[in-house]
């Protein structure tokens, strides 16, 4: 059974294959479709934005399931800024170097005292009848005063989760994934299938 990702970004490819990696599917990414046109991401809420990502795909591949992931992080301090704007929060082509520097600033300008933060992650997955699947993680932590690790991808080094230390750029892939919100939300994916395939 085909599974085809509707994400272009390696972070997120990476993890995703990383936790099915025992789920009975060979796993496509969108990249590899050299003719599919990335939709605009132009919904104001995560589930609106996975399913336009994930519809989008399922037109090019219906006979296969389809997943897309919408996720971002949501800062208390900042009224819930970046989220639906995480990818481009420091501008339409922003680096995620370029992100966590903005996010930090406004931390400062806002002189913003309450830290706290989540991760959310929404998925939308599409059967192969068309069928539609939600599922949903979410990560609570706080942002952290300076950059620091090399690990993971996009706000992982200003992010720390609840009851660590370290940033999640500075932890293991393999320990990111055991409580990541991408990570909650695939093994609700993972009880779905072993009822539908
Ligand atoms: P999307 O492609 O619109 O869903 O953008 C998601 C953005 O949220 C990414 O580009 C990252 O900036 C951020 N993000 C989502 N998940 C993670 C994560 O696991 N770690 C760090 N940043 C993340």
């Amino acid at each position: 059974m085909e599974l085809w990702l509707a994400t272009g970004n390696r972070g997120k490819v990476d993890e995703i294959k990383n936790l099915l990696k025992d789920a009975p599917f060979e796993i496509h990414t969108q990249d590899e479709m050299s003719f599919f046109a990335q939709p605009p991401e132009d919904g104001d809420t995560f589930l609106a934005n996975a399913r336009i990502k994930a519809k989008a795909l399922h037109a090019m591949k219906p006979e296969a399931w389809t997943l897309s992931d919408d996720s971002g992080l949501v800062v208390d301090g900042l009224g819930g800024l970046p989220g639906v704007h995480s990818a481009r929060y420091a501008g339409p082509k922003a680096q995620s170097s370029e992100n966590n520097a903005k996010l930090l600033k406004m931390m400062q300008l806002r002189s913003a005292t309450n830290r706290k933060a989540h991760y959310h992650c929404t998925m939308v997955a599409i059967d192969p009848e068309g069928k539609e699947h939600i599922f949903e993680g979410q990560l609570s932590g706080e942002i952290a005063k300076v950059a620091r690790g090399t690990g993971g991808f996009g706000y992982d080094p200003v992010f720390i989760a609840e009851g660590q230390s370290c940033t999640v750029a500075e932890m293991t892939a393999g320990e990111k994934n055991a409580i990541s919100h991408r990570s909650q939300a695939l093994k609700a994916f993972i009880e779905v299938l072993k009822t539908s395939v």
